[in-house]
């Protein structure tokens, strides 16, 4: 027996559902099958939107279920083409039961848990149903088996937590006995031990096939979904990353934990122990090795296996001079986040015991600042502590590794590279197994940091330049075309990766973060935006990239009087005029100073002897011992005016 798993996407359309029953009939040649499912892509996001609105009194629900039955109803007279009137007839049943819990949760302008549920519940249902179907039309041997009849939980709805003694027993009793060769198993799906509709949080199909996969002991488990496995990070986010081959249950655990979203976190727990090996595949590119988490990782060579990051966080911190030396406030903190049921995701504590910072989602922040400034009333109103300090916008970012902590400088490593880069640190956490480094960083970094750690951990060396160019007229022309020239170059034998990730002239500017095409930049810049030199700066900060650098190839005052600017945002500044460092020589000391103090260069190497390498041939003598006593040089006009 095999347990393969496919995800929202993998069974988001009557084409990707295809590429589904092509895997199962090749897999099922081998043992028998048991397919878990999940809703079809995006239908669980809806069939919340619908209850929000209908519980709202918005009328606009129905439209959201019209959506949902119109795509249901499309993708079955796409797989069951011939006039199949009874299975067409089962849907629309279906489908006026959700309308009827959507009519009813607009009338009483209520939505619990329980009826959350109740309500997601349908997007398994529907999406199981659809499938079976389609098997059972094309003559496959094959059945429906609603989770609800095998996985028992508590009532804690929304995220129940699993029985494992009924549940185990259910699914042996069912599987043992059946005869078919492919079972569609609704996955996120169960019922309480009181016969309530209850599912097992957000994502939570992978663990579904977990626990079949353990309560039978199958050699392996399969989760399908829309990439080619686990990777070094999040491929949407990171161009760069690459799926990882193998990995070990606690690393992927720590990788799902702190925001890997490919797997659902509980459901590495059921095939831990029985080491069933779980393999993550790409339901698109079958034929991708994939991940395989298994118990160790096979010998990685590098010292960190993966980057996460878990956005929409809020910090609280507790702090005040009464807390230091008073035992009792930890705890007092920590019952009342337990007892408002709200997860702490990561936690800090100066050493001094003057404050307490800990990460939670933002959803739950006002909960939690309401409870814990009712909690710590009287210590507020006698000024020995603050009221708590809630910060949003707020991220964690975690390095994870189990070889992590063999290794000194890991965390030096990642916090200079996240420095170099302008990324400010709010908190930070350091896991004692040391397989986990996070920091807490602003969501509108986020991407940023995953790139820039990727490239540092993760990509031998090369580094991503991305150069932003304001004038280009005859000489920055020259340079773009000597870029584009010697691009290949540069990243072969110097391993930089030069890329234009925005170029102006006076009249219009243009930008792209994955860098301009250079073969078709004059046409692109012709269709720009309307250029000013603020507009410029602001886009090149909010690009926010990594190893960003300012090119002024222009010969005009305002532009350089924007060099502080760049530089405060740790964007490195290349003059080719020398318009900013003939001016006063405070200007020209306080630009040096803010090169160094924001670790960004600052570089004017063609300010002098029309470009000859005399500055970088003379800093290299002073590196070296030399002293230089005098110049003498035959001066242009302006420098003998300067004089
Ligand atoms: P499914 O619907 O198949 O369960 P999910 O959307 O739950 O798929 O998970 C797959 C997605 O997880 C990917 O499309 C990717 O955007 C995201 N993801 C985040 N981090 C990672 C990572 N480290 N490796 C792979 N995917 C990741
Ligand atoms: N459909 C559910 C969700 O979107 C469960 C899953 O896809 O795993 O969260
Ligand atoms: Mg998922």
């Amino acid at each position: 027996m095999q347990v393969l798993k496919f995800g929202g996407t993998s069974v988001g359309s009557s084409k990707n559902i295809n590429k589904v029953i092509a895997i199962l009939e090749a897999n099922a040649k081998q043992s028998k099958v048991i397919c878990v499912v999940s809703a079809v892509g995006g239908i669980t996001d809806k069939l919340l939107k619908a209850g929000h609105l209908a519980k709202d009194n918005k009328k606009d629900y129905k439209k959201e279920y019209k959506a949902i039955k119109n795509k249901h109803l499309a993708m079955l007279s796409e797989l069951i083409p011939t006039n199949e009137t009874k299975v067409a007839d089962a849907l629309e049943e279906k489908l006026k039961q959700l309308k009827n819990l959507l009519d009813g949760i607009f009338l009483i302008n209520e939505l619990s848990h329980q009826t959350s549920d109740r309500l997601l519940s349908f997007g398994e249902l529907l999406s199981s149903f659809i499938i079976a179907e389609t098997l059972k039309s094309r003559a496959i041997s094959a059945v429906l088996k609603n989770a609800q009849e095998l996985i028992v939980t508590n009532s804690n709805f929304t995220k129940a937590e699993v029985k494992f003694e009924p549940t185990n027993l259910n699914i042996r009793n069912y599987f043992n006995t059946s005869n078919k060769s492919i079972t569609i198993v609704p996955g996120f799906i169960s019922k309480s031990v009181n016969h309530e509709i209850t599912t097992l949080g957000r994502g939570g199909s992978d663990y579904t096939a977990a626990i079949i996969a353990a309560a039978l002991h199958v050699e392996r488990l399969e989760i399908w979904t829309d990439v080619s496995g686990m990777y070094t990070t999040n491929p949407k986010l990171v161009k760069q990353a690459y799926p990882i081959k193998h990995i070990s249950y606690q690393e992927a655990m720590e990788l799902s934990h702190f925001g890997a979203k490919v797997l659902y976190p509980p459901t590495v727990q059921p095939v831990l122990d029985l080491k069933i090996p779980i393999h993550i595949k790409n339901t698109m590119d079958p034929k991708a090795l994939g991940t395989i988490i298994s118990e160790n990782s096979h010998g990685k060579s590098s010292t960190a296996t993966g980057i996460t990051n878990i956005n929409n966080i809020a910090l609280l911190t507790l702090q005040g001079n009464g807390m230091v030396g008073v035992p009792g406030f930890s705890k007092r903190l920590f019952e009342t986040l337990a007892q408002e049921k709200i997860n702490i995701i990561l936690i800090t504590q100066a050493s001094s015991e003057h404050s307490i910072c800990f990460g939670i989602e933002v959803q739950e922040a006002n909960l939690a600042e309401f409870a814990i400034n009712e909690v710590f009333e009287y210590e507020i109103a006698t000024k020995k502590i603050d009221p708590i300090l809630v910060e949003k916008e707020l991220a964690i970012i975690a390095l994870i590794g189990d070889k992590m902590k063999s290794h000194q400088g890991i965390s030096g490593k990642m916090f200079s590279t996240l420095g170099k880069n302008n990324i400010n640190i709010r908190a930070i956490a350091q896991g004692a197994s040391e397989r986990n480094i996070s920091a807490v960083i602003a969501e509108k970094d986020v991407k940023k940091a995953l790139n820039t750690l990727h490239e540092s951990f993760f990509e031998s060396d090369t580094k991503q330049l991305n150069v932003f160019i304001t004038g280009v007229g005859n000489v920055g022309e020259r340079l773009v075309e000597q870029i584009k020239q010697q691009q290949q170059y540069l990243k072969k034998h110097l391993k930089i990766n030069l890329r234009v990730a925005g170029l102006s002239n006076s009249r219009t500017m243009v930008f792209n973060a994955d860098g301009i095409d250079l073969n078709a930049w004059k046409a692109e810049l012709k269709e720009g935006e309307v250029a000013t030199l603020e507009g410029f700066f602001k886009n090149a900060k909010v690009l926010n990239l990594r190893n960003s650098v300012f090119v002024d190839v222009t010969a005009n005052e305002a532009v350089s009087k924007l060099y502080a600017k760049y530089l405060k945002e740790s964007i490195a500044v290349v003059a080719c005029n020398k318009i900013a460092c003939s001016s006063t020589y405070e200007n020209y000391v306080k630009l040096k100073a803010l090169s160094l103090e924001y670790n960004a260069p600052f570089l004017f190497e063609t300010n002098v002897g029309a470009g000859l390498p005399i500055i970088d041939t003379l800093s290299n003598l002073m590196a070296s011992g030399d002293k230089i006593t005098s110049i003498q040089a035959v001066l242009s006009r302006e420098f003998k005016l300067c004089f």
